[in-house]
C-alpha cells in the first residue's frame, strides 16, 4: 500500500545505481530521494522523484538553515 515502498524498489541512484534511501519532511512526507554513496538527494516533486543529479542536494553539506560558518 506504501507507494514510498513501491518507488524506493524501483528506483536506484542514476549515477552509481545503488540503492536510495527515503528522506520524509515533518509530516510524514516523502521529500527526497538519498544516495549514502555519493552524498546526494535528489527532490521528489508532487510525488515524483527528479532524478536527475543537477537537481539533486548535496549531503556533504549542513543544511541552509544552520549558518554556522562565517564563509572566507
Ligand atoms: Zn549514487
Amino acid at each position: 500500500m506504501s507507494l514510498d515502498h513501491r518507488l524506493l524498489s524501483l528506483l536506484v541512484c542514476p549515477i552509481c545505481k545503488g540503492p536510495l534511501q527515503a528522506g520524509h519532511g515533518d509530516d510524514g512526507r516523502l521529500l527526497e530521494l538519498r544516495c549514502p554513496a555519493d552524498r546526494l538527494a535528489f527532490p521528489v516533486r508532487d510525488g515524483i522523484p527528479v532524478m536527475l543529479e543537477e537537481e539533486a542536494r548535496s549531503l556533504a553539506e549542513p543544511p541552509a538553515a544552520s549558518p554556522a560558518e562565517a564563509g572566507p
